[in-house]
């Protein structure tokens, strides 16, 4: 079972179209995947319908469970709220918010904001996040997020250690871009340990969140 939350095609600034990204999710043994492209006002309508198209395609013919997804990056924090609705208005699955990463210069606020929005599903690659808003996080339901990226990777400690004192869900997703970057079941356990999950917390991280994210996204569905 491999599952991943968070990955880019070229609609934003991936390499690869979606429908091929899926494919080579499915090869790589993927059970699920989310694409969630960059987006904001300039390219949301359009990115979210791309992605429904691909995904459809590739759930009609292959076996996997294909999410259209965005990925908020860069906003200012207001505008993450409205954008958030738009998202899933539009027919967005998942709404993953670019996090205040260690290696980019995100504008403060955008944790604490995402973490507000009962539309966002995951705050990616938070930064050395505090137990203070990994609380939010968990009081929300919002997934906090443990990054196979480079240069993100580098707070995934801080992230695992608030979550764990504050109790909030874990997932381990690749944020790929390249074919390289495709996660192996091998590689979501060495990034989970390494980020320092006990034995105990492999299975929730790997399996079990990923597990209750797909249950919300599906019950969401049927409601419509
Ligand atoms: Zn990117
Ligand atoms: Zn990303």
């Amino acid at each position: 079972m491999l599952f991943d939350f968070h990955t880019h095609s070229f609609l934003s600034d991936g390499v690869l179209l979606p429908i091929e990204l899926i494919r080579r999710a499915i090869v790589a043994g993927y059970s699920a995947i989310a694409i969630t492209d960059h987006a904001s006002v300039s390219n949301l309508e359009s990115v979210v319908d791309s992605l429904i198209a691909d995904c459809r395609l590739a759930e009609t013919h292959w076996d996997i469970r294909a999410i259209p997804g965005v990925e908020l990056t860069h906003l200012p924090p207001a505008a993450i709220g409205d954008l958030a609705a738009r998202a899933k208005a539009r027919g967005a699955q998942l709404v993953v918010v670019h996090g205040e990463t260690p290696v980019e210069p995100v504008p403060p606020g955008t944790n604490l904001s995402a973490l507000r929005c009962l539309e966002v599903d995951i705050l990616a690659h938070p930064g050395p996040i505090g137990v203070e808003l990994a609380g939010l996080a968990a009081r929300n339901g919002i997934f906090l997020e443990v990054s196979a990226h480079r240069g993100h990777c580098l707070a995934n400690g801080a992230v695992v250690v608030a979550a764990r004192e504050a109790g909030a869900s874990l997932l381990v997703n690749s944020d790929a871009h390249a074919p390289a970057d495709i996660l192996s079941d091998d590689l979501a356990r060495r990034v989970a340990i390494g980020a320092g999950l006990s034995e105990a917390e492999l299975e929730p991280a790997l399996a079990g969140n990923p597990h209750r994210l797909l249950d919300r996204i599906a019950s969401r569905l049927r409601r419509g």
